[in-house]
């Protein structure tokens, strides 16, 4: 599928999206992150900043710069991974608004008998919102109304955001143009990122900001993009298994032939996600139980 790359930070710099929506990219460019974080800030007079990033004071500072004195009623978090939530205290130390949003850290389930934890570094634990928002929970801050959609899979707790009447959703780590999201165990869940897909796929908004990268245009025809081409890999590892019985690592070597070898850890717990659903839906058996490092079989 075709990722949209064509994108420029203009570090510190407010863009302005359309009237009353900027865009502020933090400095924190990365294999993961892309170019860096997307904050957006909502509102004129009155502003909703959305995901203040990670701990960089210098982005704080172009954030409170672009708000020029306006007031900063609300902060909004989309998920709790150390490049989005983070900056949210540090903005509330400056403002006193109020962070709101998303709960605090969970994985999607616990962990197996000696598993560790892979994912961990990526977590911020510290979060703690004011306010937790919900599925359907409609938020008016900055003269607009924000509708919640939990859509976990990335992360438990991850949340869209759609601007009420304007064909816009903030579409956070869940949906980026310039790559798939990971789904990682045990912090995030393939089975649950495919119904969040759905989820949007339902909706009408056609506009998606997400969290790292350009704003995405016929988002909805992105999205079933994404879907299919997961699925698509469920159809390989299947396959795959169909020839013999085989390990993750055996699994990445195989249908990862384009990717970097530095890469094959992340593809590694990619495919261990579909692996856990496709155990799950009893399409698949793991010997002596799902971890990294089973013997997978396909099931008759
Ligand atoms: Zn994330």
């Amino acid at each position: 599928m075709q990722h949209d790359r064509d994108f420029d930070p203009c570090y510190g710099e407010a863009i302005e999206l359309t009237p009353g929506l900027r865009r502020l990219t933090a400095r924190n460019p990365g294999p993961f992150t892309f170019m860096g974080t997307n904050s957006y800030m909502l509102g004129s007079q009155r502003l909703v900043v959305v995901d203040p990033g990670p701990v960089l004071p210098e982005h704080i500072e172009a954030l409170l710069r672009a708000a020029d004195g306006a007031t900063v009623e609300a902060i909004l978090v989309t998920h709790t991974h150390v490049d989005h939530s983070p900056g949210a205290r540090l903005l509330k130390e400056k403002t006193g608004a109020p962070i709101i949003g998303c709960a605090a850290h969970h994985a999607a389930r616990v962990l197996l008998a000696n598993e560790v934890n892979p994912l961990d570094a990526s977590a911020d634990k510290d979060h703690s919102p004011d306010h937790q928002l919900v599925d359907g929970d409609i938020f008016d801050a900055a003269e607009l109304s924000l509708e919640t959609i939990a859509t976990p899979g990335h992360t438990a707790n991850h949340l869209c955001f759609a601007i009420k009447g304007e064909g816009l959703l903030f579409s956070a780590d869940h949906v980026m143009g310039w790559s798939t999201s990971i789904v990682a165990p045990p912090d995030g869940n393939m089975r649950d990122y495919m119904q969040s897909l759905d989820k949007l796929l339902d909706r009408p908004e056609e506009i998606y900001l997400p969290g790292h990268g350009g704003k995405i245009e016929d988002a909805r025809v992105y999205a079933d993009q994404l879907k299919h081409h997961r699925l698509n890999r469920e159809t390989a590892i299947l396959t795959h298994l169909a020839g013999a019985d085989s390990t993750i690592p055996e699994i990445v070597r195989a249908l990862y032939t384009n990717v970097d070898p530095s890469l094959y850890p992340a593809a590694g717990l990619s495919v261990f996600a579909h692996l856990e659903d496709l155990s799950e839906r009893g399409l698949v058996a793991a010997e002596g139980g799902l971890s990294l490092s089973a013997v997978y079989s396909k099931l008759p």
